[in-house]
Formats: C-alpha cells, structure tokens, sequence
C-alpha cells in the first residue's frame, strides 16, 4: 500500500493537535515553534539562498536564556494566545546561516530549557522537539556530534541535500566555489543511525530537469518519506509548467513499474480541489503562529522577516520587540501583531486564486510578499504555472497506479480540460483525461461488485 501522508511527513504541531485531540477546531496552541536564529554567519555560500544579509552576529548563552525565560513566562501567566497551559510542547528550531557553527550553544540552551522546565514544574519538555536542518559540513566536528550524542532522542535534523551530486553542487558551494555534496552526503549517512531520514527538497525553474533523478536516489536511499517542492520566489512560465509535467510523469511511470511504495509530497493526493470555503486560514506559519529570535534578541514573526533575510530596514517595521525588554509592549509591535493575526486566506489572495479551481496546497511565503510588496497581505503568484503541473501530474500519477496497482483511489481533476491542454498540450491532456475515466470506471465497478 503507498503511504499515505505518514506521521513523520507531518508538521509537529499537526501531530500534537492530532495526539490532544485539537485539530479540529484548529487549536495549534498545543504546539507553536519558537526559532533561534543562533548565528549569522555560515560555511556555504548556496547561489539561491534567501538569506542576503548574513553576518557573523552571533546568539549569547544569556541571550538564548533569556528566551527560553520568556517562552515559560507565558505558560506560567496562562493570559496569552500564543504559549499557554494548552500549550503541550514546544519545537525549539535552530537555524543560522549554519547552525552547527554554534552547536556548544544549542547544546547549552536546550540544558537549560530542560532544566528549568523541571525545576518549575512545566510539563512540556516531553513533548517538544529540538530542529534544525544542517548543510552538514561541521557534521563531524566534536561539538556537534556531542550535542547529536546527548539529545538525538529528541532531535530532528535534516541534512539539507538538493538531489543528484550535479544538482546539488551546481548551487550549494563554499566560499571558493566548490561543491559540497560529498561532505553533506557522508553527514546524511551518518545521520541514519539516529533515524534521521529527512529530506526536503527544493526545486526551481533551472533544475527541473534533476527531479526524477533526485527522488530515485532518495528511494535507493532509504527514505521513505520525501518532502520535495517548489521554490516559491521564482515566476514559473508555462515551458516550466509542461518540463515539471513530463518529469513527474516519467517518474510516477518509474514509481509504479518497480511498485515504490515511498510518500512522494509533490505527487500527493490531496492537492488540487478547489478551497474549502469553511477554512479561510493562512496556512504559512508567518503570520502570528511563530515567533523567531535573531541574535540580539530580537523578535520577528518568522526567519523569513528577520534582519538577516530582508536587511535591518526592513525588519525594524515588523520586529515585535525582544527578549530583554518584553514583546508587543509598544502602540507599533501591537499594532503590527494585530495585522498580521487578522490575515486570512481571502484577504491575501485575488478573486482568481480565490475561486480557483486547483487552489489546494497552492503555497506563498507570507515572508516572502512582505518583502516584495511592503505587506504580507498581498499574495505572489509566480508559483502558478508549477502548481498546476503538479497538479496535473499528481492526477496522473494516482489514477494510473489505481489502475495498474489498485492501492490508491481514483483522482478527480478539477482543472478544465482546455486550460491542461494549453499547458501540457492535447495528446498529453488526452491521455490524462483519460486515464480518470477508467479509474473511475474501475473504482464503480468495484463498488458494484462490493454491493451485490
Ligand atoms: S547552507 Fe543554508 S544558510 Fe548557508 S548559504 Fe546555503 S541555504 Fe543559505
Ligand atoms: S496561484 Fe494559480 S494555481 Fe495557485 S491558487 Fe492562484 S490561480 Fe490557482
């Protein structure tokens, strides 16, 4: 049977609301990710990195400290929304630039977030979780393997591998250029005996063509889950659109003919509906369900909006305050706070992507349309060619293995046949079309045939 979106694919807080019973009336209290940006300062120099004002700032051990005070303040006051006694775990995520250029400190912070927890009675240490992704070229540095060595119960890291050596060399380089799979890969391997399969892949318009190649090496590794996507920032073009399209149907081809039974997220079922007018959330986190510490203390609603992505300028008009002197206490943080909770899905979006009818896991980067636009209530569409492709492949992909494996259900494809053949042209279109029919067909047949 293929995997269905397993336990491990999931966000953690997703998984919590799940375990106390809260996702349905959308309580993500239950867990809420607290990011501390650790250093600015890092060993690679990826061409596509988004983080374009590095530096070598990095976090104090009181620094940190003083965060872990302010995340058990709010439990222990219980007058909040964002960390209170619903509250039953806490994902401690660390990021850099690198982040095992400080892994002594993230070491340290986690001593004493524990430590405290205990010594006040809070009962969220057993659930909460310590991430970070690494470039994994400091893998094997003392540090880190005693920090891997001492938490890795609690731990999930990410070893951040784009695909194929080709692939992932072309953009992830040192400082003199030079590609660094190979270390990245001897980390990634190492990693495996902690369980640590993780890999989330991010694909843009120049290396649509590694795809496939990308995923089989992930399932000849091992992974049995695959988080792969696209990169929201760039503007995808209809030639884009038609190369994803062939490429992931010569995968969902390789995936059935060798009965791979591996989660696949950009060929995942349930994409591709139009949206659910009852849930008009804004589904990226950065927009009030996260909080990110940058060095100095400083608070931002997520990585994406800190100094080090989008410059100091920037950054100063939606800092929340920070962990020294408290947070929201000025007229500005407050009113900042306010605007950001009250975006919602329609709010963001234009009629178009509103009634769309494939508007399912369509994603933006709230971050991202901040830095764009001024505001994080304007949402950049440069991802539509691309989603629609996926889409249309993932149509494909499920009702061609219903067909020949049976261990899927047939997929409805709500884009108008026209607008697929403008995009993957009408021989293609034909084929997918009808594909759904016989899926259908099948999948009725089997319903009669249960019902006599
Ligand atoms: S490893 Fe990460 S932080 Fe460093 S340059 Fe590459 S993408 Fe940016
Ligand atoms: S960006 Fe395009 S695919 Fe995404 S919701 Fe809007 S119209 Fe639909």
């Amino acid at each position: 049977m293929v995997k269905e979106k397993p336990a491990s694919a999931r966000d953690y807080a997703d998984y919590l609301c799940k375990l106390f019973g809260t996702a349905e009336d959308g309580d993500f209290r239950v867990s809420r990710g607290v990011t501390f940006q650790i250093t600015g300062d890092c060993t690679l120099r990826c061409s596509y990195c988004y983080e374009n004002h590095k530096s070598c700032q990095s976090m104090t051990l009181e620094t940190g400290k003083k965060i872990i005070d302010y995340i058990l303040d709010l439990y222990e006051k219980d007058d909040g929304n964002f960390i209170c006694k619903k509250t039953k775990g806490i994902v401690l995520d660390f990021i850099g630039g690198e982040p095992l250029l400080q892994a002594e400190l993230i070491e340290k912070i986690c001593d004493y977030f524990i430590a405290e927890c205990w010594r006040k009675h809070i009962p969220i240490a057993p659930f909460s979780r310590i991430s970070f992704a690494t470039n994994g070229q400091l893998w094997f540095t003392p540090e880190a393997q005693h920090l891997f060595r001492k938490y890795h119960d609690m731990m999930s890291v990410t070893v951040s591998i784009d695909g194929v050596k080709e692939l992932h060399d072309a953009f992830r380089v040192d400082k003199n250029g030079i590609g660094s799979f190979d270390t990245a890969y001897r980390a990634f391997q190492d990693g495996k005996k902690y369980g640590w399969y993780n890999s989330k892949m991010t694909f843009v318009p120049g290396s649509i063509q590694y795809i496939m190649p990308s995923i089989k090496m992930m399932v000849a590794e091992g992974c049995e889950v695959i988080n792969c996507n696209f990169a929201y920032e760039p503007n995808y073009t209809r030639d884009d659109a038609a190369q994803i399209y062939s490429e992931l149907r010569n995968l969902s081809n390789w995936l059935i003919e060798t009965r791979c039974f591996s989660y696949i997220s950009i060929l995942e079922a349930d994409i591709g509906t139009p949206n659910d007018p009852a849930d008009d959330r804004n589904y990226c986190g950065g927009t009030g369900n996260m909080l990110a510490f940058a060095p100095d203390g400083k608070a931002y609603p997520c990585i994406r909006y800190a100094p080090i992505s989008i410059g100091e300028e920037k950054a100063s008009k939606v800092c929340f305050g920070d962990c020294h002197n408290g947070l929201y206490s000025t007229e500005q943080q407050r009113k900042v706070k306010e605007e950001l909770d009250s975006i919602t899905l329609t709010s963001q979006s234009t009629d178009e992507c509103i009634h769309c009818p494939v508007a399912r896991g369509c994603g933006w980067c709230s971050g991202y349309n901040y830095e764009l636009y001024g505001t994080a209530n304007k949402r950049y569409t440069g991802i539509c060619y691309a989603h629609k492709a996926r889409v249309l492949s993932a149509c494909y992909y499920q009702n061609k293995r219903c067909l020949e494996i049976g261990d899927v259900e047939p997929k409805k494809i709500y884009l108008p046949q026209k607008e697929a053949e403008e995009i993957i042209g009408a021989e293609l279109s034909e084929e997918l079309f009808s594909l759904e029919k016989k899926a259908e067909e099948k999948e009725e047949r089997i319903r009669g045939d249960s019902g006599r």
